[in-house]
């Protein structure tokens, strides 16, 4: 999301009367998952640290973490393991596809950009890289991804697990750019597939959720390094559904950020400029409008009968805003403020549709939360288990920040979803088990037999997944 770029311009006043609240106000608040334990001492007699995700909504206590230190250790680690491996890349994902209380696997020792090739568009990527450093080396070849999701802290290999996606009408999720992959099986044996070789693999492999091996090294397709212009301004909730899908005609990249209670809604457009069109001194973003989101949930939380009022106040004052810079710097945005998530990705279509009825159920039922709601456009794709597969979609994006109770709220919207025939982000929370999902993926049961045949003891498997795949 970019909000951290937005100036609140009414921030001031909302600190001014806010800052009182926030320390007794998140004195009260704890998190409603249960807390990771302390550590255990491992089998070699060292301590083996628990494990939570970046929203502390997911915990475990491995019995053993590995982090090898090239593909041959790798090997070994899986030939010798007995039980259970859980690959964690940057632990960014909201549903428990990581925890284990066995083996937990990081490649966070195998990273890197390798054979970048500017002539043909390519690079190697190694299953470790944070997508931050994949834009950075990236940009020493002289190119840049093609798309990106909203931050860029998650792992390569994690971030194709889910079809993490940015936003844009033409450009599809990052596995949309895959080229060719390299997988270790649960026997250590190494499958090597792209859309000529093992081609099954291949398209399953691009929504792999950590269920088929491990993903060492993948080749994608880049584009020649481009700076980017966004420009993002506040507009009414109607007239950003009525403008939607003409905006996202118009930008390379366009997305909106719906503000639950009020009458508004940011628009946000990103577009590719050459050098000569960045000012000599490009305006300087804010970048404290979360900061501002919490505070005003904050007060909220002690006059709730305000809650439409103040968020249409701090809204109406949002100035527009525009920023340049590098490809890799304008798509990495920072999330310090802590929240949960549940995505679903609709048909395009219908997609302002189904956000004007979420924003309409979230008023009528009077939910508790504030926290913008993201719309983003995504091309289709053919990778089996891809919310995009062989469908443009719009994925909307619930939120709420993590020490609020998230569930009632994406308990009263998900069946608003399923009514649009919605896919949910396999990284978010969502509750669809495997009846759900292979009616909703025409390949969901090949994707199952060819698990089967990577993996034939389950190896790769935990619980959540035991849950959602029905393995
Ligand atoms: C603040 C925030 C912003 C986000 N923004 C976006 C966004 O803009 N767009 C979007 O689509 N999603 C977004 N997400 C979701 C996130 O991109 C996905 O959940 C992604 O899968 C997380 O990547 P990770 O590296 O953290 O992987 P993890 O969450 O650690 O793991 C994800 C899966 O990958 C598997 N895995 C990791 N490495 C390997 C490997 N080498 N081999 C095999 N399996 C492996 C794990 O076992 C697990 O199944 C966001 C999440 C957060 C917290």
């Amino acid at each position: 999301m970019n909000f951290d770029r937005i100036n609140l311009s009414r921030r001031h006043l909302l600190k001014a009367v806010g800052a009182g609240m926030v320390a007794s106000a998140t004195a009260g608040c704890s998190s409603n998952e249960p807390k990771p334990p302390a550590g255990i001492i491992g089998a070699d007699g060292k301590r083996v640290l628990p494990w939570k995700n970046w929203s502390g909504n997911q915990s475990c206590q491995p019995s053993e973490r590995l982090v090898p230190r090239n593909e041959e250790q790798l090997i070994d680690a899986i030939k010798t393991a007995n039980h259970t491996i859980r690959c964690v890349g940057s632990g960014h994902s909201f549903s428990g596809l990581v925890p284990t209380n066995h083996t937990l696997l990081s490649l966070a020792r195998l990273r890197g950009v390798e054979n970048a090739d500017l002539q043909a568009l390519e690079a190697d990527v190694w299953g470790g890289t944070r997508l931050s450093m994949l834009g950075r080396e990236l940009w020493k070849h002289g190119m840049s991804t093609i798309n990106m999701s909203d931050i860029d802290s998650q792992s390569f290999a994690g971030a194709i697990a889910t079809s993490t996606h940015g936003t844009g009408k033409e450009l599809g999720s990052i596995s949309s750019h895959l080229r060719a992959m390299r997988i270790v099986k649960a026997d250590g044996d190494i499958v090597e597939c792209s859309p000529t070789k093992n081609s099954d693999v291949f398209y399953a492999a691009g929504n792999h959720i950590g269920a088929l091996g491990v993903v060492t090294k993948s080749r994608i397709k880049t584009d020649p390094a481009y700076h980017l212009k966004e420009h993002s301004w506040m507009m009414s909730e109607e007239e950003g559904l009525a403008r939607a899908a003409e905006l996202r005609d118009k930008h390379r990249h366009y997305e909106m950020f719906a503000l639950p209670h009020s009458d508004y809604m940011l628009g946000v457009a990103i577009d590719k400029v050459s050098v000569d069109e960045i000012p000599a001194e490009p305006p300087v973003a804010s970048g404290d409008a979360y900061e501002a989101f919490r505070m005003m949930s904050n007060m909220i939380d002690y006059m709730p009968f305000m809650r439409s009022w103040l968020v249409n106040f701090g809204a109406s004052g949002v100035e527009p805003e525009t920023r340049y810079g590098k490809s890799y710097e304008i798509f990495g945005n920072l999330r310090d403020i802590l929240f949960n998530e549940m995505e679903y990705v609709v048909p395009a279509e219908v997609g302002p549709q189904c956000l004007k009825e979420i924003l309409a159920t979230i008023k009528k039922q009077d939910i508790p939360v504030i926290f913008p709601i993201e719309a983003r456009y995504v091309a289709a794709d053919e990778h089996w288990l891809s919310p995009f597969y062989r469908r443009d979609g719009f994925a909307i994006s619930c939120h709420n920040f993590h020490d609020k109770d998230y569930k009632a709220y994406f308990a009263a919207i998900e069946p608003i979803f399923w009514k649009y025939d919605g896919r949910p982000h396999w990284g978010k929370i969502h509750t669809l088990g495997p009846q759900e999902f292979a009616a909703r993926y025409e390949r969901f049961n090949d994707f199952l037999e060819l698990r089967r045949d990577m993996d034939p003891q389950g190896r790769f498997i935990n619980d959540h997944l035991s849950r959602v795949l029905g393995a």
